[in-house]
Parts: structure tokens; C-alpha cells; sequence
């Protein structure tokens, strides 16, 4: 008899309500790919939570494992590239949405979709980092093309205490740049300082509807939040300046006016780290097995086993998660 392992599976009814078990799964019941990964770490990020909870729709294929990232060895492996034994990871490519993802002991997927894991981290470092940090260094790589560097002035981060938030203010830091994080959690002034903050500001003054512009206050920032908070990041960026836009935890509207961009010539750069090219991902993963604190990284996320990753993606997606959760399965 083949070997089982443990996975959780989010099912539709006929009328579309969902629901999540735990279940065992085989080597059969995996889907179509080149290699087939032992799941050693994985995380749970702000989509994962979307996903499990139902609460916006992730999931475009019933029954779905989710998790949209990974960590782990190579089983086996019909890919060029691979072979038993390599150590990799993986972040999205559509895994956890349409593909059976990382909340199982194993995966398979398409060997194009694997970058090896840097050496100096393991899997359970790479998950620390996960989706939202590896993000977090797309966006600091975006606003470096655009010559926002740290001589050009403060950056902002928002949602700073969430998984983007806080290895973005983590990495920025290091770099040299001056960080203003913004957060709602007056409470985690101190963690924010400590991952290397300079400022801390309440998210409520960010939260209203924006002035078309208002006192310029940063050269550019890392926005994970989306709606009021992205239109007031713009509204106040400098002349020149750039924000880079990969979240939605606070709204996916944007009520913003062309102000800042005819006016100040700020630019608005968008990040998606889903489909993004294979060459950006290694810079990426290159850049954080070199450039990110691992003490940091350790005090940014904590670590669950698989039995809690289900309450924790309820936990996240109700903006209760401080940093990252790891889950070493
Ligand atoms: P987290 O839940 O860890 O962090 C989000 C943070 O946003 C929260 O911690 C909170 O920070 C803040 N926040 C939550 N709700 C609100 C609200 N209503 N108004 C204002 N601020 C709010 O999620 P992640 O860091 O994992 O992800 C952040 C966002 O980035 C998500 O929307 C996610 O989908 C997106 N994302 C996008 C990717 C891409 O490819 N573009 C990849 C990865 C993530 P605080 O408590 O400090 O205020």
C-alpha cells in the first residue's frame, strides 16, 4: 500500500458552502507536475487565510489543498533541474488556488515553478520569510529600480506589524533607509522598533479619505493595505517619489485622484509576486539569503505545527497575526 500523509482539503457543496477537513492523502491523489516535494515548512499568509475561510475567492478548484508556499526536499523529480534530494521552495504560480498546494506532507508540482532554497537558510527560515516576505523584498527591489534610495528620504511602510509589513521594515532598515511604520497596533510600537523602525504612526492617520495632496512626508513606501491608506500614502509622497502597492488587507478600492501623479510626479508601482519571472524571483531569494537578518527573522514569526494552521488562518485574516507564522510540518 502506498504511503499517506496528512492534508487538509477545502470542499464545495452543491450549494457552494464551503468547508475544510483534515484528511489522508497518497502519492495518487496528488496532481499533474515533474516533481513531487516533501513538505518540510510552510507558512500562512494573508491569502491562505482568505482561502480557508472562504472570505474572498482564492480557491478556483474543488477539492483544493491550500497553502500557497512551500519549503521542503525533492522526492522525485522528471525536471531537468531537479533531483532527489534538492533542497527548494516555491511561492505561488497559481499553488493553493487552482493547484493542491503546501497543507499536505506532500506536493507535486511543475519543476518551472522551484527556485533552490538559498544556502545558509533552511526551510523553516525560507517559510519566516514566505510569500509576504519574499514580497516585501519584490517591493524594496521595485523602489530601488526607481532610484528611491535611502539618501532620497523617509520610506513608509503600512501594515507594518503584518507578515509584508514587518520583513519589509526589517529589510529596509538594513539597508539604511529611515522607516516610518504605520500600523494599528499602537501596541507593537516596541516590536516595530525593534525590527529597526525609526517612526512609528497610528494607521488612523491614514485612514480617512485622502486630500487630493497633503504635506509631503515620505520619498516612498510599501503599502499592504490598499484603499484610504494607499491614497494617503500617495498624497503624501514627495516630489518624484514612488509607493510600492502590493496589498489589499484594508480595502482592494484605491480613492485616490491623478494629483500626485500629474502634480508631483509620483509613481505608483505595483507588485505581483504570483507569475512573477523566474530570473526576479532568484534575485529575490538571492537578496534575502544575503541580505535579511536571521535573528530578525526569528523574532518576527513564530512557529505552529500542522494541527494549527486553521486557526491561524482564521487569526490572520482578522489582522490578529504579528509577523509571520511559520508551520513546521
Ligand atoms: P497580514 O495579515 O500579516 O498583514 C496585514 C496587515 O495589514 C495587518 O497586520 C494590519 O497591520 C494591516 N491591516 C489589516 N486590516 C486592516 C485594515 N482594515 N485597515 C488598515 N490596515 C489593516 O497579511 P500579509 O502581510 O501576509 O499580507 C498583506 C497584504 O499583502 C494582503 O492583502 C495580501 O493579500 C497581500 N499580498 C500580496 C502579494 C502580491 O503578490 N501582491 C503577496 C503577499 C501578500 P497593522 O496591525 O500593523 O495595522
Amino acid at each position: 500500500m502506498s504511503e499517506t500523509f496528512k492534508a487538509i482539503l477545502v470542499s464545495r457543496d452543491t450549494e457552494k458552502k464551503q468547508s475544510v477537513t483534515v484528511t489522508d492523502l497518497t502519492d495518487a491523489d496528488l496532481m499533474e507536475g515533474d516533481v513531487t516535494v516533501a513538505v518540510e515548512a510552510t507558512t500562512v499568509n494573508y491569502k491562505d487565510g482568505l482561502a480557508i475561510t472562504g472570505k474572498a475567492p482564492v480557491i478556483r478548484r474543488w477539492p483544493l489543498v491550500p497553502g500557497i508556499d512551500f519549503a521542503g526536499t525533492v522526492i522525485s523529480s522528471s525536471h531537468p533541474d531537479w533531483r532527489a534530494g534538492d533542497k527548494v521552495i516555491l511561492n505561488g504560480w497559481g499553488v493553493g488556488e487552482t493547484h493542491f498546494g503546501a497543507y499536505a506532507g506532500r506536493a507535486r508540482v511543475k519543476g518551472d515553478w522551484l527556485v533552490p532554497l538559498p544556502d545558509g537558510i533552511s526551510p523553516h527560515d525560507a517559510m519566516a520569510v514566505g510569500t509576504a516576505g519574499y514580497t516585501a523584498m519584490l517591493c524594496v527591489m521595485a523602489l530601488e529600480r526607481h532610484g528611491i534610495l535611502p539618501d532620497r528620504g523617509p520610506v513608509v511602510v503600512t501594515g507594518a506589524a503584518g507578515g509584508v509589513g514587518s520583513v519589509a521594515v526589517s529589510i529596509l532598515s538594513s539597508l539604511g533607509y529611515h522607516v516610518i511604520a504605520s500600523t494599528g497596533r499602537n501596541a507593537e510600537s516596541p516590536y516595530l522598533i525593534n525590527l529597526g523602525a525609526a517612526e512609528v504612526i497610528s494607521r488612523d492617520e491614514l485612514a480617512q479619505p485622502a486630500k487630493p495632496l497633503a504635506k509631503e512626508r515620505w520619498a516612498g513606501g510599501v503599502d499592504a493595505v490598499g484603499s484610504h491608506t494607499l491614497a494617503n500614502v500617495l498624497s503624501m509622497t514627495s516630489y518624484g517619489g514612488a509607493v510600492a502597492a502590493c496589498g489589499l488587507a484594508g480595502g482592494m478600492d484605491l480613492p485616490t485622484s491623478v494629483a500626485p501623479f500629474i502634480l508631483r510626479g509620483v509613481s505608483l508601482l505595483g507588485i505581483d509576486s504570483v507569475m512573477a519571472p523566474k530570473a526576479v524571483r532568484l534575485e529575490a531569494w538571492r537578496r534575502i539569503g544575503t541580505e535579511l537578518d536571521l535573528q530578525k527573522l526569528a523574532s518576527l514569526s513564530r512557529t505552529i505545527g500542522f494541527d494549527g494552521i486553521i486557526d491561524a488562518a482564521r487569526d490572520i485574516v482578522d489582522g490578529k497575526i504579528r509577523g509571520r507564522v511559520v508551520v513546521d510540518m
